[in-house]
């Protein structure tokens, strides 16, 4: 089958690579009918992440048919239409049972393989799903494969990180970092209850994208962007912060923006060894620091349902839709945020 793999950084080629089969009675293979790019992706494509083994097939968002089941799996049957959150879980464990399924002992990252151990990911043809009856969720009909594939990441991320937030009814938000995640965030706060929500971001079409869903858009350092927040928070500074960028650049602005008392949440991936503020300075506000990766698996109960409602239409999310051969370009175009670029559809 044809698919996406890593070769070094900034080098990722579509290859023929072995078509991947049932190792165990819990798995489940499936047909992907639609894959995206992801921003994570770009940690490992950057070198930002290091490890991952050459030939590695990349992608954790995908959506498609599933063409196999072990004889263990009982909720899914060839034919049924599935969407993957970007881990696998067990639905079992003591974390998934509290609804860490993001931390489920058993759980693998799809797309990471070092060292010969982990899971090919969902930039392919096919793609093999352990523990399918507890990680794949039955795609919702009467809702465009695209948007039900963000739930399975991108939606849901952004509505753990208004969960870690803690945001209230009446609560003014920031968000930084208005890309895909951050716009889902943005709806997710405010779906919470929020009074307004700012969306920060220095790319035009990201902040078009922002106010279009509702948000008072602009650049961190915009004195009137910055005047008119001071002035719905009475001087205060904002109520909570959803960091959608993962970088320490991103978490100052979080800093400096968030009022006294205040909750910041780091929903983007961060690999930096270091807090962009010192314990001193938290003391200080009095602040609250909330991070992790999303359990997507759990979230996507919530996240899946609310995609028949108007404002959760997320296709416009994707600014590009390229056959799988064209990743490359696609990898490319997404890193570089070249003509306009603010998420990638691969089709197989
Ligand atoms: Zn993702
Ligand atoms: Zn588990």
């Amino acid at each position: 089958m044809r698919a996406v793999t890593f070769r070094s950084v900034r080098d990722v080629v579509t290859t023929s690579v072995a078509d991947p089969r049932l190792e165990t009675p819990f798995d489940a293979i499936v047909q992907v009918e639609l894959a995206a790019i992801c921003g994570s992706d770009l940690h490992p494509y950057l070198g930002r992440e290091v490890g991952l083994d050459v030939g590695t097939v990349l992608g954790h968002e995908f959506l498609g048919t599933v063409v196999a089941v072990g004889s263990g799996v009982a909720k899914f049957r060839v034919g049924d239409r599935v969407v993957s959150p970007f881990s696998t879980s067990c639905g079992s464990c003591w974390f998934c049972a509290r609804g860490l399924t993001a931390r489920c002992t058993a759980g693998q990252l799809f797309g990471w393989v070092q060292q010969g151990r982990g899971l090919h990911g969902g930039q392919a043809e096919r793609v093999r799903v352990p523990l399918a009856d507890s990680t794949l969720v039955a795609a919702p009909t009467g809702v465009p494969a695209e948007a039900a594939l963000l739930a399975g990441d991108v939606l849901s991320t952004g509505f753990f990180g208004a969960q870690l937030g803690g945001v209230q009814p009446g609560d003014v938000v920031v968000v930084v970092g208005a890309g895909p995640v951050g716009i889902c965030a943005l709806l997710a706060a405010q779906h919470a209850g929020a009074q307004a929500v700012f969306a920060l971001d220095l790319l035009p079409e990201r902040l078009a994208l922002a106010r279009r869903h509702g948000a008072i858009a602009g650049a961190a350092e915009d004195p009137e962007l910055r005047a008119s927040l001071r002035e719905a928070t009475h001087g205060r500074g904002a109520d909570v912060v959803l960091e959608c960028v993962g970088s320490a650049g991103a978490t100052r602005v979080a800093f400096e923006l968030v009022r006294l008392g205040g909750t910041i949440a780091a929903a983007g991936v961060h690999c930096e060894p270091q807090f962009a503020f010192s314990p001193g300075e938290a003391y200080d506000k009095n602040l609250t620091y909330r991070a992790g990766r999303c359990s997507a698996r759990a979230l996507m109960d919530t996240t899946l349902p609310l995609l028949a409602q108007e404002r959760f239409q997320l296709g416009a999310l994707f600014s590009h839709r390229l056959a799988l051969d064209e990743a490359r370009r696609g990898y490319e175009l997404f890193e570089r945020r070249l003509d306009g670029c603010t998420k990638v559809l691969l089709v197989p």
